[in-house]
């Protein structure tokens, strides 16, 4: 039902993730982004409700007992990430193109409950540029970017699990790319 529609964007921490979203929400209209809820606190500039829906954390646990969520998981042994179920079936069912930007646990539930979903990587051009990317962000204390890197490693070896991969050297490209990607897929037989 439509569920190749839905493409599941993951990558290491600094990637370019947010940078990414940011070019496509302003040049692809046709494409509906997941705003995703976390109990982390917002970083200056993010807007509520854009970036993401900032919540305390007994509102998570009301959303994950209510059977709300389509995934979650706490992202850098810190905070709690996850995206609402009811937006992206919504979304699928005004056949939209829909992307969902999350980690790697998340994409790996979306890949049990939505196995048909389009599962894309987004890599960083190098292991150099990744942690350039996570110093210059300038955002994370030092144990905050160890930590990350930490978790980068591990989301690094997990490329193969993916249907495809999109390197990051200029962000209009890999977003050019990526919705090209969605289009063609969404076009193609899911069971053929
Ligand atoms: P940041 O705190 O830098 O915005 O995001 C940290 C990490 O959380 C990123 O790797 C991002 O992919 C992940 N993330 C953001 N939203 C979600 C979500 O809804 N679910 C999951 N599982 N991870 C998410």
């Amino acid at each position: 039902m439509g569920r190749r529609r839905l493409t599941v964007l993951a990558g290491p921490t600094a990637v370019g993730k947010g940078a990414l979203a940011a070019e496509i929400r302003a040049h692809y209209s046709e494409i509906w982004i997941s705003v995703s809820v976390t109990t982390r606190p917002p970083r200056p500039g993010e807007i509520h409700g854009i970036h993401y829906r900032f919540v305390d954390d007994d509102t998570f646990d009301q959303l994950i007992a209510d059977g709300e969520m389509l995934e979650w998981a706490v992202v850098h042994q810190r905070a709690r990430y996850g995206t609402r179920r009811e937006p992206v079936e919504e979304a699928l069912r005004q056949e939209k193109l829909a992307l969902l930007e999350i980690d790697l646990q998340g994409a790996r539930q979306v890949r049990q409950t939505m196995p048909d979903a389009f599962f894309v990587f987004l890599k960083p051009p190098s292991w150099d540029e990744l942690t350039r990317r996570l110093a210059g962000r300038g955002t994370e204390t030092e144990g905050e970017q160890a930590r990350r890197l930490e978790t980068a490693v591990q989301e690094l070896a997990a490329e193969s699990e993916f249907d495809a991969v999109v390197v990051n050297s200029e962000v209009p490209a890999a977003a050019q790319e990526l919705v090209a990607l969605m289009r063609n897929t969404s076009q193609a037989t899911p069971f053929a």
